[in-house]
């Protein structure tokens, strides 16, 4: 490939302060960063962090020019790795990747061995970044609920951010697993979405940040937090004896008004997660759980795939809370 496409942030001058403009370039293989693997990237994926770095929100980019695009899955074009032949299929997420270093948004990225997985055998890279980082934090909290001791048996579970992204696929995790899972959201119009990705419930986001008491009735055995400030308080305080609670995301603050009673009073659990630093042997169980505890079904229903142009319109949306389920890029289209 001679020529490919890739979507630029660029810095440009600007009263009172420079200002970022993102636009679609020509890029050559010499225009790409150092590593010792080159990709052909299939495909790469919208995730919350990406909304911010299109739109320039919270000066996530730390330099430019940058190329956005948290995660990308594709073949090995070329390889200096041992791990990684030529025609390998791979899996790039995280490690600050279209952060601090360019991303996936790109017909063509060169980067670090160390940062990628093989895709494994049962999916396709299509399906790989429907999945995404956003897949990836799902299936790890859910691993985190299992390692502190919860089974379908311990009662019902919630899911905050529900039709978002991480919300989604953890909704569907968790109910293939045979939990009995409620999903909070804000989008009652999504109710049916969500019942058919397995939720047995549905709870407003109105009445899940109502400031909480400092415990509330006992309800949930344990949940996936993908929003924090008072929905995760109010989740704490109402985590039943025992319980567990996974928290991932700040989509509503990044404040936690809480108490320590849930923790002394119910012997109450709440484990953070990182998919983004997390290292190798985390993310491999992790990729192969989501080969066989997401059913392929689910993912297909909570996909829509976009060429990069509509990157440019679309980034506002996940910031806004406007996108459902899981955005897959495919650069080329
Ligand atoms: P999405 O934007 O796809 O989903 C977030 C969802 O949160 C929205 O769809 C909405 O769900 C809900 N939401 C949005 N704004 C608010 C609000 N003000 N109050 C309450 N709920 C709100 O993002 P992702 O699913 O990709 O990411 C979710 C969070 O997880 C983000 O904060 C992201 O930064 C974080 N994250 C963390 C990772 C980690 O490694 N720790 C990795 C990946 C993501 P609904 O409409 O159903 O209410």
């Amino acid at each position: 490939m001679s020529e490919f496409r890739a979507v630029v942030a660029r810095e440009v001058p600007g009263d009172p302060k420079p200002k970022q403009v993102v636009a679609i370039e020509r890029l050559t293989d010499a225009d790409l960063p150092e590593g010792d693997v080159l990709v052909d990237v299939h495909f790469s994926c919208l995730n919350y962090k990406d909304g911010m770095a299109l739109t320039g929100k919270n000066r996530i980019i730390r330099s430019y020019p940058m190329v956005p695009g948290v995660d990308y899955a594709g073949t090995v074009a070329e390889s200096g790795s041992d791990r990684f032949s030529v025609g390998d299929r791979v899996i790039l997420t995280g490690w600050g990747v279209g952060e601090r270093y360019w991303g996936g948004y790109s017909q063509r990225q060169r980067t670090r061995s160390d940062w990628l997985v093989h895709c494994p055998d049962q999916m396709t890279t299509l399906q790989a970044m429907g999945i995404g980082t956003a897949g990836l934090t799902a299936m790890m909290c859910v691993i985190a609920l299992e390692e502190g001791g919860l089974t379908p048996s311990s009662g019902p579970v919630l899911v905050t951010g529900a039709a978002g992204g991480v919300g989604s696929v953890a909704v569907a995790i968790l109910a293939h697993l045979g939990f009995e899972v409620h999903a909070v959201t804000g989008r009652p119009e999504q109710e049916t979405y969500l019942r058919s990705l397995g939720a047995s419930g549905v709870v407003t986001r109105a009445e899940m940040t109502e400031p909480p008491k400092p415990l509330e009735s006992e309800t949930w055995a344990g949940a996936v937090d993908t929003v924090g400030s008072v929905m995760l308080a109010k989740v704490l305080a109402q985590t039943k004896y025992d319980g567990v609670v996974a928290a991932c995301g700040l989509a509503g603050g990044a404040d936690l008004p809480t108490s320590v009673m849930p923790f002394i009073l119910r012997n109450v659990r709440l484990q953070g997660v990182d998919s983004v630093m997390a290292p190798l042997p985390v993310r491999e169980r992790a990729w192969a759980r989501l080969a066989t505890d997401l059913p392929a079904g689910m993912l297909d229903a909570m996909v829509e795939v976009v060429p990069l142009e509509r990157l440019l319109d679309i980034g506002p949306e996940i910031i806004a809370g406007q996108v459902r389920g899981r955005v897959v890029v495919d650069p080329n289209l």
